[in-house]
């Protein structure tokens, strides 16, 4: 049985059972907040437990350690709507001890694409095109810099409402343990008034 038709298989008791019902919400996050996150497995279920959020709560934005690679990529994109369409109020970035993005080393990375059947050509191609992987790669140093690179941007876009507090975080990655590394409301200009609440 392959992946796909094990989940099309449980998917469609899932439906048939009305096992949905409890998750039935809407669009608009109830707790008024986006999260920026990592991928990483260990934080799948682990951080909305361990935030006490539910279905509904939260726009949740995930990728390879919490980065923001780009002032107008989709991540960032997607923390904007959520600010200006969805009535999000509060921005949380969530990085995580033992975040595999800390190690991240992109010669290594660029042998395995190679093994998984790049070519050397499409590698060339890319590298004379200006994508350099040693870029297109790179992790950090540690989580805390990764989560403070990921809010630097966000403060400082120039779509980002000045009284949107943007938080910086490290969750431990067994125990969901919150350490609150930047806060938000120390950062913002002091005009926030009603619409912080
Ligand atoms: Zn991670």
């Amino acid at each position: 049985m392959t992946i796909v038709s094990e989940i099309l298989e449980f998917n469609e008791q899932f439906v048939e059972q009305k096992r949905y019902e409890k998750y039935l919400t809407d669009k608009f996050p109830d707790k008024k907040v986006a999260i920026l996150t990592c991928m990483d497995t260990r934080l799948f279920e682990l951080l909305p437990k361990a935030l006490n959020l539910r279905n509904g709560d939260a726009k949740i934005i995930k990728n390879a350690g919490a980065i923001l690679t780009q002032p107008f990529g989709s991540a960032m994109r997607s923390i904007l709507i959520a600010i200006h369409d969805m009535g999000v109020k509060e921005v949380l970035v969530i990085g995580h001890h033992g975040c595999g993005m800390t190690q991240l080393d992109s010669v290594s990375l660029v042998e395995k694409f190679k093994a998984n059947g790049i070519s050397d050509e499409v590698l060339d191609t890319l590298e004379n095109s200006g994508i350099r992987m040693e870029r297109f790669l790179r992790g950090f140093d540690s989580p805390e810099d990764g989560v403070k690179h990921s809010i630097q941007i966000i403060r400082k876009h120039p779509l980002m409402p000045s009284f949107v507090p943007v938080h910086g975080f490290i969750m431990h990655s067994d125990t969901g343990k919150l350490e609150l590394i930047d806060d938000g409301y120390a950062a913002i200009e002091p005009l926030r008034g009603d619409e912080a609440k």
